[in-house]
């Protein structure tokens, strides 16, 4: 399973922090939504991101169904991700099966008309239906689609473990197609994609995490550690830490004290986000360790045992009759 980082930050300050992240992975998402007023031919020299690392455009198709941005069509964002990205996920609506399917076709026809294409992953939307999801996905699968992405899965969040599972087994079921799912939040969500064999997953959380000031400790923990980055009311002030920080990561070590991540400044939030990278990253190596390994249900039955979410996701994952599972957790 790999971790896609989703790093767009309109600072510039930020940026050039967040930079350190294409160093160190090959993959960077960016949203349409966000990059769309730049030229994407210039994209990648302004964002100083190296020719090694694929770049991913999601179409924006969850922010746009949101209202956050106004309308888009196919063969705008098409022609955007088709001049800059390797990677391009089609326009979804989300909820609507019907017109997200009608966009993705349109998309892959449009595509034909260039003599270079990015990989397509066409979005699998649910209208609530796990009938209708698998019908869609298996359309999908008959296409020339490189994969297939699950989109607008934070409305499941952490707490909707079980959905989720639901969701992403489904999809599994009705495609043999690389998985990919979209905005990926909380750290047993990792674990949710990685028995349900998702290929690869995108998250800002260590970004957006940062700007509330989240600095997030080893295996999923999180701690508040000062007010949010442009709050200016009291009523979000929290009771600040202080002293040193409990990572070695080379964030933390730059930082040296929890006081560098409470400065009011640009720099001390992205260096606050690389940390919480380096620490999703580490947990979905470890998890990909695991897997190679063998000792994948060892690690799921430690995450299992503080998590009832996870716990009620083992049914539609199948882990729940899975015997290492089961005895590990005494499983009733
Ligand atoms: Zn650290």
């Amino acid at each position: 399973m790999r971790f896609v980082p989703s790093l767009w930050d309109r600072a510039t300050g930020r940026r050039n922090i967040l930079r350190r992240i294409f160093e160190e992975t090959g993959d960077a998402l960016f949203s349409y939504a966000h990059v769309r007023r730049l030229d994407p031919r210039g994209l990648r020299e302004r964002l100083s991101i190296p020719n090694t690392v694929n770049l991913w455009i999601d179409s924006s198709g969850f922010q746009i169904g949101n209202m956050v941005t106004g309308r888009s069509n196919i063969f705008d964002v098409y022609e955007f991700q088709n001049s800059c990205s390797q990677f391009a996920i089609s326009l979804d609506t989300p909820g609507d099966i019907q017109e997200t399917y009608r966009n993705a076709i349109l998309t892959l026809a449009y595509s034909k008309g260039f003599p270079m294409s990015p990989k397509i992953y066409a979005v699998a939307t649910s209208d609530g239906s796990f009938g209708h999801l698998r019908d869609l996905v298996q359309k999908y699968d008959a296409l020339d689609f490189d994969g297939i992405a699950v989109g607008a899965l934070i409305p499941y969040g952490s707490l909707r473990l079980e959905q989720l599972a639901l969701l992403l087994t489904t999809v599994g079921r009705a495609t043999s197609k690389p998985i990919h799912a979209l905005g990926i939040g909380g750290y047993d969500a990792l674990y949710v994609l990685a028995a349900a064999g998702v290929a690869t997953f995108d998250s800002s959380k260590f970004l957006v995490g940062a700007k509330w000031r989240i600095y997030h400790l080893p295996r999923g923990g999180m701690i508040y550690i000062g007010d949010h980055y442009s709050s200016k009311t009291t009523i979000r002030r929290r009771q600040t830490r202080a002293g040193d920080l409990p990572c070695r990561c080379p964030a933390c070590l730059t930082a040296k004290r929890i006081e560098f991540f409470q400065q009011p400044r640009a720099e001390s939030v992205a260096m606050l986000a690389l940390h919480n990278y380096y620490m999703m990253k580490n947990e979905v190596q470890l998890i990909k360790l695991a897997m190679d390994e063998g000792w994948f249900h060892y690690l799921f039955i430690d995450r299992a045992r503080k998590s009832p979410a996870l716990r009620r996701a083992m049914g539609p994952l199948g882990l729940r009759n899975h015997r290492k599972i089961r005895d590990g957790l005494r499983w009733k």
